[in-house]
């Protein structure tokens, strides 16, 4: 359905360039739900707002790499066959709903304004605002906001949080996508709502059979929704592979980091909690050998010379790191892996 190949991103800023995306590869399978995670600022969200080029051009350079929906290539079309793309075959849901809708306008218009430029009747007319209405009042509905008839012409302002999110939902949702991006989106939420959320992305994706790529730093988000993980650090994929693969058997230091950094419900429960010692690398002077060697305990010199080639360990689940090398004279493991 989806698949990136080497993509490389960066910015312009007075420090420099910041080399933010680093070689990235990942494939989302049809119906497939692909979790990126990691700490802010390893890359993560600039890979997600690079596969719909949300990027201010002036500053972000896309220095290689393809982006493939369906086989086409979206890093080659025009900024005017990109506004087909967005929000008609890939919808996205940002982190913070209320800089995400329009305050001025109502929750309704803000729907309707998608469906009128992407959408057409049953018979292939042109959308009536009427009838676009009452399609924002399903999805409305859909979404399970209580009162969709009375709520389509509110204002963001009127709505709590987690309503606003759902809103968001709507509007992404709303020309059946065949991609689903959310960039963090339950993290201004609280618990409750988060799972409201969660659910909700499960329901549609099992109504439309939308593929899922889900943005998010917490572990707890990925065991509920995801069914593939790609690890980033440092702007490289550093370890993919299913939930299973990634939360049983970890083989990547940082994945061992992650994993010991969050609560209970994902940790080896033998083992306290522990933070990551360090800070992440310099982007603007990224390190020549693996990202993480400053900070991991198992680092050698090799490590800092040389990136890590990607060790296939089984079908689906690579690493990048030299402790997986044949040569590699020591073999720590994660305790039970
Ligand atoms: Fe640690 Fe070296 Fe593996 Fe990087 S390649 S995670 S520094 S052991």
């Amino acid at each position: 359905m989806l698949e990136v190949n080497d993509l490389r991103v960066s910015f312009h800023s007075y420090a420099g360039e910041v080399q933010a995306v680093r070689g990235v590869s990942l494939t989302l399978p049809d119906e497939g739900t692909l979790a990126i995670v990691g700490e802010s600022g390893c890359g993560k969200s600039v890979t997600a707002q690079s596969i719909l080029r949300l990027h201010d051009t002036e500053y972000t350079e896309y220095k290689s790499g393809s982006v493939l929906l369906n086989g086409r290539d979206l890093m080659q079309l025009s900024e005017q066959e990109m506004r087909e793309v967005r929000g008609n075959e890939i919808g996205m849901i940002f982190q913070d709903p209320m800089t995400a809708l329009n305050p001025t306008m109502t929750v309704g218009n803000q729907i309707t304004e998608v469906l009128l430029r992407h959408e057409k009747g049953k018979d292939g007319h042109k959308l009536t605002r009427r009838e676009a209405k009452e399609r924002a009042i399903e999805l409305l509905r859909m979404v399970k906001l209580p009162n969709p008839e009375q709520r389509v012409d509110q204002f963001p302002h009127e709505f709590s949080g987690g309503q606003r999110q759902r809103a968001v939902a709507a509007i992404a949702m709303a020309c059946s996508p065949q991609v689903l991006i959310a960039d963090e989106p339950t993290t201004a939420l609280d618990v409750t709502v988060q799972a409201q959320i969660l659910d909700l992305m499960k329901e549609m994706q099992r109504e439309k059979h939308t593929s899922i790529i889900i943005i998010t730093h917490d572990l707890g988000v990925v065991a509920n929704i995801a069914k593939t993980v790609a690890v980033m650090y440092g702007g490289v994929i550093v370890e993919t592979g299913t939930v299973g693969d990634i939360f049983y058997r970890p083989r990547h230091p940082y994945a061992w980091g992650l994993l010991d950094a969050t609560d209970k419900a994902v940790r080896d429960k033998s083992k306290p909690l522990k933070s990551i010692e360090g800070t992440p690398p310099d982007l603007v002077k990224p390190p020549v050998g693996c990202p993480f060697a400053d900070r991991c305990e198992y680092a050698m010199q090799v490590c800092k010379d040389h990136m890590p080639q990607e060790t296939e360990i089984s079908e689906g689940h690579c690493c990048r790191c030299w402790l997986l090398d044949p040569d590699c004279p020591v073999r720590p493991r994660r305790k039970g892996v």
